[in-house]
């Protein structure tokens, strides 16, 4: 993808003939905002958040078409069971429904969570990789529908590792989007982007929210008539620290590494015996259902049949090793009597707990 840089010129720019502006950088703060156009189409990162839903506002009242376009991977706390994130269906139907793409990130982004080029957070969050990414896809959207920027409700100092001045120009830069990423709640605080100096957006109208308090963006929604915004800072488990470290000896001990094993990750007790097993223990009812429909033909399924006991998933051999995780977690039974449903390889065998740890 090649973007026309921006000129740091002070000469007249011209501008696409349909927009019919002419410019002066020298002069941009003062620029009478000229909305001649056909209505400008921008993409929009919305996560559900109120900053994005925010930033969203703002673009509509600059009268700019907005095409949302919203990410949802594994990793998203706000979307546990459903596909698609329902935060952002709300924040859509509150921006007086906006067309919206919803994206699935897969294999290419746990690629990303493995390895990632400028490093992690406090967790496994590869956070300035992770934007990266998203802007870059967005960028693609950007040309495919024929948009002119994209823009982000991004807040100058409100996030410690990816919004500060430094990172913000990193990700423009590596994600071939400089000049073309709009951040219309901390615009003030940066160059103006190629659409202010287009005129397509309105500098004067455009804010200098910075730092991590919220508060200016709460009476603002107020006053705009925001009123859900159901996931207000999003949600990761790539920063939570057990999460962190279950998924780092997911790492550790896959060769081959699939989007399809982190719903795993994210259920039951997990138990590293040892290099070749691990266990996992469903804590409740929920969780037995999960375990019974994600387990993989390769691992071991035991699901008690007479008592009421865990699921319990192996992965490895150490089959004994399994079935006293699953006795340490049920309060009542009795090992003469109680039997259990193994499953692997598609077969399944009914065995007694006894005969299990006498063999
Ligand atoms: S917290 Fe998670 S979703 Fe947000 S930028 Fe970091 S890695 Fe990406």
């Amino acid at each position: 993808m090649h973007l026309p840089p921006i000129k740091r010129t002070s000469s007249l720019l011209r501008c696409s003939k349909k927009n019919q502006i002419i410019l002066s950088r020298a002069s941009i703060a003062q620029r009478v905002f000229v909305m001649n156009q056909s209505k400008i189409k921008a993409v929009g990162l919305l996560s559900g958040g109120l900053d994005s839903t925010l930033a969203a506002k703002l673009m509509i009242e600059h009268e700019i078409d907005i095409y949302a376009i919203n990410f949802t991977s594994p990793f998203c706390t706000c979307t546990p069971k459903a596909a698609g994130c329902a935060a952002v269906v709300t924040a859509v139907k509150a921006l007086g429904n906006i067309s919206l793409k919803q994206v699935a990130l897969r294999d290419e982004y746990l690629e990303i969570v493995r390895n990632p080029k400028h490093g992690y957070g406090s967790g496994m969050n590869p956070c300035v990789d992770c934007r990266i990414m998203k802007i870059k896809k967005a960028g693609d959207y950007m040309h495919k529908i024929g948009a002119a920027f994209i823009f982000t409700g991004e807040v100058l100092g409100q996030r410690p590792m990816t919004q500060h001045k430094p990172t913000l120009h990193l990700i423009d830069r590596e994600s071939g989007l400089q000049g073309y990423v709009l951040r219309p709640l901390s615009a003030v605080h940066f160059e103006p982007t190629i659409p202010e100096m287009k005129g397509q957006v309105d500098r004067n109208r455009l804010l200098g929210i910075s730092g991590r308090s919220r508060k200016t963006q709460i009476s603002l929604a107020a006053e705009k008539g925001i009123k859900d915004y159901p996931c207000p800072a999003g949600g990761c488990l790539l920063t939570d620290k057990n999460f962190s470290d279950r998924i780092r000896d997911y790492f550790s001990h896959t060769e081959h590494p699939s989007i399809k094993d982190i719903l795993l990750l994210k259920v039951g007790r997990h138990f590293r015996i040892d290099t070749g097993n691990k266990v996992i223990v469903a804590r409740n009812e929920h969780e037995c259902e999960v375990l019974k429909n994600q387990y993989h033909e390769k691992d071991h399924l035991l699901a008690p049949l007479n008592f009421p006991g865990p699921v319990v998933i192996l992965q490895g051999s150490a089959l004994k090793a399994a079935i006293d995780k699953m006795v340490r977690y049920t309060k009542r039974y009795t090992p003469e009597t109680v039997r259990i449903t193994h499953s692997y390889k598609g077969k399944i065998k009914i065995v007694s707990i006894k005969d299990c740890f006498v063999n």
